[in-house]
């Protein structure tokens, strides 16, 4: 069933025969939902025999409901059930997340078709569509109704998504192809991942009645019941999770508020984000306003640089990008601008890292592929002399206005030009002890302050973030050719904005002058000239005094970020649903990680199912960076 010839991180799409308007599987020779009325049957098999009508006008403010779904097929389970939750008028910050699994998605243009079949879910079903992942394995996490419904979509076989998912679930929806046609979806270990993944009272539905599947559930610990199928079919079944009560999972709470100390792009995405899961958030910043540190270039690109190798560290740059491009896309005004990036392979080490990455890898062409150098040059608008990759939902944006509509929000406060100097522990919450005396305390805090994050750990822990130094040039734009589309290669131009290009940016170890450094603005010019021959109309040692910036960048040792709870090796802090949390390490990729890594951090701070997979998120534990002093 696996087609050879497609490598990572391209997944084998569903191959249909549309018969009378109707997708069918031709790997697995069955229909997707019932010929007679899909809607229908999906009302009374899943959304029916697990009550939601009555559960979701149940749910109280800033809970969330968890549905989870084996095979995700044309979404239009999803449909329904974002339906029905929007109907049930949920309270302020609750939120439906839906969790399914899907070995051979439906392409973009399908799942559009199959969508026609239901007029009255065509407003969800756009929506759905225009957030859609593009077709690569792994997990994928769409922020839909701003905030109120989550949909995490793991593109891979169910066994392994049910790994590598964290999620307790409320509701089960079982629905592979009939179990004769599709066993792997019904054999013993999926359902022992639905018990793992499932908690006393979570509830159960599928269309089938077979008995295996029945007696394999009622072992697993679900009191199951047979009631009359819908339409021709005779039975199906239903059941509730009643476990040994040794057996069952306990599940935390979460915060009334959280404090967050940083306004940077990955402080105010946070502060968003949990507000609209109905948490309150203080945000504080020594700045007199948010993104004035690291974020606060006029420009800023979104790119990251996928690995020739299909890695871990690869999975998460890659769902980190795809994830920022659908985040930022309400920010317009000024905000963001998804004119493309292209990864120029501007030397030969690049076009030979290129060539390997183009030979080893299958991407879809909506995320990258290669352009020559003529096509590049016609993208960009000014004539390029290398070819190299493209990726045109990319683009750049201007982080502080972006910062800035984020936090505008009325469960959001903000205190700007505060310092926070140090962080108490004091009984069960942190004590922050400002320059200006002001006085503040919080269950749950969330350092987001850059590479002064690991300045204000409580004593006791030791931290290895570096300090990486980096120069901006600001050019006018009739100083040079300014490109229409986002450059990256060995520096990154931007196109121009209000009259200005911005280019740059130096890499400095070991450098912490905050000022601007003239042998700065010229490794800028020299190396923009280098990587695109004739750009600039001048000399670059012609330019005169040039405008530009400071910042500086937070890495760690292995130059992957950070974000999770900072074990303190204090028990009661380290196990209560308040804490000490870290979110930075981001280095010149925070444009790009600070939507995904904040959308995780507010998954764990709320308990809600994760954004990311297991392995992923073992990457970027902060365990790896800050450490007892004593180790
Ligand atoms: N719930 C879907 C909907 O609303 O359209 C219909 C699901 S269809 C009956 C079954 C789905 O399970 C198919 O999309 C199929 O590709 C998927 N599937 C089959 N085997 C799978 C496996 N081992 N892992 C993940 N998904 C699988």
């Amino acid at each position: 069933m696996n087609n050879p010839s497609l490598l990572p991180p391209a997944i084998e799409p569903a191959d249909l025969l549309w018969r009378d308007g109707v997708p069918e599987s031709q790997q697995f020779g069955d229909v997707y939902f019932s010929r007679d009325d899909g809607l229908e049957e999906t009302r009374y098999v899943f959304l029916q025999h697990n009550r939601l009508a009555e559960r979701f006008a149940n749910v109280e403010p800033g809970q969330a409901f968890v549905v989870a779904e084996s095979g995700f097929g044309t979404g239009l389970n999803f449909l329904a059930t974002w339906q029905q939750w929007r109907a049930s008028n949920p309270p302020r910050g609750a939120v439906l997340h839906f969790v399914s699994v899907e070995r051979f998605p439906l392409t973009a243009s399908d799942l559009a078709k199959a969508h026609q079949l239901w007029p009255e879910l065509a407003e969800l079903a756009s929506t759905l569509q225009s957030s859609y992942p593009a077709l690569v394995q792994g997990c994928h996490r769409l922020v839909l109704d701003g905030g109120q419904v989550r949909l995490t979509l793991f593109f891979g076989d169910a066994l392994d998504g049910w790994q590598q998912l964290n999620f307790q679930a409320d509701a089960w929806f079982l629905d592979g192809f009939a179990p004769a046609l599709n066993p792997d979806l019904w054999v013993d270990d999926v359902v022992e991942a639905v018990r793992r993944h499932s908690r006393p009272g979570t509830t159960v539905a599928t269309f089938t009645a077979v008995g295996r599947v029945r007696r394999a559930l009622m072992a697993a610990g679900f009191a199951m019941q047979k009631v009359p199928g819908f339409g021709r079919k005779r039975d199906m079944l239903a059941g509730t999770f009643r476990p040994d009560p040794a057996q069952s999972t306990a599940s935390g709470g979460h915060p009334a508020a959280v404090t967050l100390i940083g306004a940077g792009i990955a402080g105010c995405l946070l502060a968003r984000n949990l507000a609209e899961r109905g948490i309150n958030v203080t945000v504080v910043d020594a700045g007199n306003g948010p993104a004035t540190a690291a974020s606060g270039n006029r420009q800023g690109a979104l790119y990251v640089k996928l690995g020739v190798e299909h890695n871990d560290q690869t999975r998460l740059a890659l769902s980190a990008l795809q994830f920022a491009q659908r985040c930022y896309r309400p920010y317009k005004d000024q905000g963001w601008h998804p004119c493309g990036v292209l990864q120029l392979a501007d030397n030969e080490r690049e076009q030979e890292r290129q060539a390997k990455f183009l030979q080893r890898n299958h991407y879809p062409e909506s995320l990258t592929r290669p352009v020559s150098a003529a096509e590049a040059s016609q993208l960009a608008g000014i004539p390029l002399q290398s070819p190299g990759l493209w990726f045109p939902a990319s683009g750049w944006l201007y982080p502080a206005e972006v910062c800035r509509q984020a936090l505008e929000h009325p469960a959001i406060q903000c205190r700007f030009d505060v310092a926070v100097k140090r962080i108490e522990r004091q009984a069960d919450h942190w004590r922050l002890v400002t320059a200006e005396g002001w006085q503040h305390q919080t269950q749950a805090l969330v350092l987001c302050g850059g590479h002064l994050s690991g300045q204000l750990l409580p004593e006791g822990l030791h931290s290895r973030f570096k300090t990486i130094r980096g120069q901006v040039t600001l050019l006018e734009e009739n100083t040079l050719s300014a490109p229409n589309t986002v450059i990256c290669g060995s520096r990154y131009l931007n196109p121009a904005c209000q009259g200005q290009s911005l280019t740059g940016a130096t890499f400095d170890l070991h450098d912490d002058t905050p000022s601007l450094s003239a042998s700065s603005q010229q490794e800028n010019l020299k190396a923009l000239e280098t990587m695109l021959p004739g750009i600039l109309k001048q000399p670059a040692d012609q330019f005169g005094a040039l405008s530009g910036r400071v910042g500086f960048r937070c890495t760690t040792h292995d130059y992957q970020p950070v974000a999770g709870k900072v074990v303190t090796g204090q028990a009661a802090t380290d196990d209560t649903a308040g804490g000490l949390y870290l979110l930075t390490g981001l280095g010149s990729k925070g444009l790009a990680y600070a939507p995904l890594l904040a959308e995780h951090l507010a998954d764990c701070l709320t308990n809600q199912p994760r954004a990311l997979p297991a392995p992923l998120q073992f990457r970027i534990r902060p365990e790896r960076c800050v450490t007892p002093a004593d180790h």
